[in-house]
């Protein structure tokens, strides 16, 4: 996961003039042991560029006046714009100029994120909630501002000259306008405008409607057998009753794993199905008219086509295709896990049918897991101690990416246990950035994983670099009493991914905050670090640091990983064909449905679900509770598009001599991906990493498990 406040204006950008980046060639290492940041600072300067840590704000009286002051400070520089004369418009002065109030504003949002998510203090915390609801709301007119929009205008008309990365924050600054519809007439804006209010309305609406369903239904022991004592336990409210509401996923999800009765799991199918079904399939009937309303008047062809002209996708044709081709490409692994499913269900005696109906796929794969691959995950946290692990990733991210990460010694901590490290470049040693990492649970803290960028990588205004702060905020198990934090393969996965944002993040080039570091396009983000799990699954990779901590000569055994492998991919068929049908869907929907299938919108949705998936049973309403549909609209294909460009790069790695810890590739990782972000075409970019074309094939084979 990442995690980036990204308030609606800071999509705006800029930059400094057509200078180049400014890098000194080397300098002397830094001096052996923890570092201290005036060190790293005194080292950073002598590359021109600037290293720096968030003062972190330690009461809420400070929080607020921090907000107060950036958003006066940016109001004052979009006004200096909108009072320009179009005599003395230039790209410093409007489009580079938007990039640096989007890099000033970027800095206090990120900063204030973390403290809303991490700070140890609930009142901090509140501060910083109010603080964010106050750069959102500020952050809603600025698209709007027409005295801005006025004086990019007129640096059009002076039909400037330039190329590269200046070339395409120009474009993608004008192409924000177009998309807010400031070119269009008064009249039409006016339209445009009445449009968005009106869809943000129902958008929260059909939220709202899915938080506040209540789906409860009584079951005995009997019909819940199967499912494991602890669940029981907390569903228990009479002699002989258990209470699930469908409504709360691990509740619903527990019993759909495991209940071995037919009637239980689809009971509580239905009823799960039909959350919200009253009021959101009306609601989404008008939102789907309002958002193909507001392409048109936009002049896009649908809403998948505006939704996705500013990803790697580019249209919502493209999207749908690549979704049709892997729907094919699954077509005899789906089949064949179908059949095993079936096989499963018939030596069910609580099965009512011989067929696998939408309500048994869950429990037969969960079967299927147990009979065939029965892994103890748990056994393999004594190979994980947490230090180890980061000692052993750093090792391998310092060797692909020709790196050295060294501890600092914090000026300033919002938590005790918070440390702080540096990236440094082998060759020159240059400082590259600075990573804060906050690695444990602890009450009130946000409690999944993910890389909060705090300061972005920027050529500023001076002309020295600002080199990237990021932080990663996570739950790992914490250490016990009497031994160290043991993490789960999963939780190793977890941390490469993790650590590969922060990476994206830090070894940026980019000159504009706009393309630097992980603002890349949302259908292609994930993939680097998702790219990166493929590491934790090599033999290699693990040996360099998986060993038994009671007996470090232990490594991991092979069999057990394979076997990892095998469970991991047995019913990988199954459940990306249910992921292609919601994103199938999703685009469908968003490509100019017609009236006749808006008028039976429901039966519509449940038809297009059922030729990639298991058919719904026609009395639920699947769309009604998809909470993605607002939000990540037109979007939820990116989960596959950027799981296969990870596939893609993978195997790179895999073919190459030294394969996953091959430096030649690494570097040209670091060179061709990490270091551009944004700033040309991701297709460019993946293509040359790659040395070939895009090809979905080793998502098929690795990720899927095709041969
Ligand atoms: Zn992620």
């Amino acid at each position: 996961m990442l995690s980036n406040l990204r308030v609606g204006f800071l999509v705006l950008s800029a930059s400094f003039g057509l200078t180049s980046l400014t890098i000194a060639a080397e300098s002397d290492p830094l001096p052996s042991g923890k570092l201290t940041f005036s060190d790293l600072q005194a080292q950073a300067a002598k590359f021109h560029t600037v290293l720096a840590l968030p003062p972190f704000e330690s009461t809420p009286q400070e929080v607020a006046n921090t907000t107060d002051s950036t958003i006066a400070a940016a109001n004052k520089a979009l006004d200096a714009i909108g009072a320009l004369e179009p005599a003395k418009v230039t790209f410093i002065n409007t489009i580079r100029a938007l990039d640096d109030i989007a890099f000033n504003v970027g800095q206090v949002t990120n900063r204030i994120s973390i403290l809303k998510e991490a700070h140890h203090d609930p009142k901090i915390r509140e501060a910083a909630i109010e603080s964010v609801q106050k750069f959102d709301d500020w952050s809603v007119g600025l698209d709007y501002r027409k005295d801005v929009y006025r004086a990019v205008k007129a640096y059009v008309d002076t039909h400037p000259k330039l190329e590269g990365e200046e070339e395409r924050l120009f474009e993608e600054t004008l192409r924000d306008y177009q998309r807010a519809g400031l070119d269009l007439s008064e009249q039409q804006q006016k339209e445009v405008e009445q449009l968005r209010k009106d869809l943000v309305k129902l958008e929260e609406y059909f939220q709202i409607n899915i938080n506040n369903a209540r789906a409860p239904i009584k079951f005995t022991k009997m019909q819940l057998q199967g499912v494991p004592e602890t669940v029981l336990s907390k569903l228990k409210t009479g002699d002989d009753e258990y209470t699930v509401d469908a409504n709360v996923t691990f509740q619903a999800l527990a019993v759909m794993d495991n209940a071995v009765n037919e009637e239980t799991r689809k009971e509580l199918y239905i009823l799960r199905d039909n959350r919200a079904k009253q009021k959101n399939v009306e609601i989404l009937r008008k939102v789907l008219e309002l958002r193909g309303q507001i392409a048109h008047e936009l002049g896009y062809k649908s809403w998948a086509d505006y939704r996705t002209e500013t990803r790697m996708a580019r249209t919502g044709e493209n999207a749908l295709q690549f979704l049709e081709k892997l729907k094919k490409g699954l077509q005899p692994k789906y089949e064949a896990e179908l059949a095993e499913f079936k096989a499963i269900k018939a030596a069910t005696p609580g099965s009512t049918t011989p067929e696998v109906n939408i309500w048994d796929w869950r429990f037969c794969a969960e079967q299927l897991r147990k009979q065939e691959f029965n892994v103890d995950s748990e056994a393999l946290r004594v190979y994980f101690p947490f230090d180890k692990v980061l000692q052993g990733m750093f090792a391998v991210y310092e060797r692909i990416f020709d790196i050295q990460i060294r501890e600092v010694d914090p000026p300033s901590k919002y938590v005790d246990d918070l440390r702080l490290f540096a990236v440094i470049d082998n060759q020159t040693h240059q400082p590259l950035g600075l990573l804060y990492m906050d690695m444990f649970p602890r009450p009130g803290k946000f409690n999944h994983f993910a890389n909060f960028s705090i300061i972005d990588g920027k050529l500023l205004p001076t002309g020295e670099y600002q080199r990237p702060t990021t932080s990663l905020i996570c739950n790992f198990p914490p250490p016990a009493k009497d031994g160290p934090s043991l993490m789960t393969h999963d939780d190793v996965t977890t941390i490469f991914h993790e650590f590969g944002h922060a990476m994206h993040a830090i070894l940026t080039q980019a000159k504009f905050v706009r393309f630097s570091g992980t603002n890349v396009p949302r259908d292609f983000v994930e993939a680097p670090s998702q790219m990166l799990e493929y590491f934790t699954w090599d033999k290699r990779v693990l040996d360099g640091f998986a060993a038994d901590y009671r007996d470090p000569d232990k490594k991991i055994p092979q069999d057990v990983l394979a076997q990892l492998k095998q469970a991991d991919l047995a019913t990988k068929g199954t459940e990306y064909r249910r992921q292609l049908s919601f994103g199938i869907l999703d685009l469908t929907l968003h490509s100019n449905p017609t009236p006749e299938q808006l008028a039976n919108l429901n039966d519509f949705s449940n038809h297009i679900l059922g030729e990639v998936f298991l058919p719904p049973d026609p009395s639920t309403a699947m769309i009604a509770s998809f909470g993605h549909l607002m939000g990540y609209d037109a979007g939820y294909y990116g989960y596959a598009w950027a799981d296969a460009i990870a596939a893609d790069m993978a195997s790179v790695f895999e073919e190459a001599p030294d394969g996953f810890l091959d430096a030649k590739i690494g570097r040209r990782l670091r060179d061709e991906i990490y270091a551009q972000g944004n700033s040309r075409d991701i297709t460019v970019s993946v293509e040359k990493f790659l040395g070939r074309k895009q090809s979905i094939e080793p998502f098929l084979k690795k990720k899927l498990g095709i041969q």
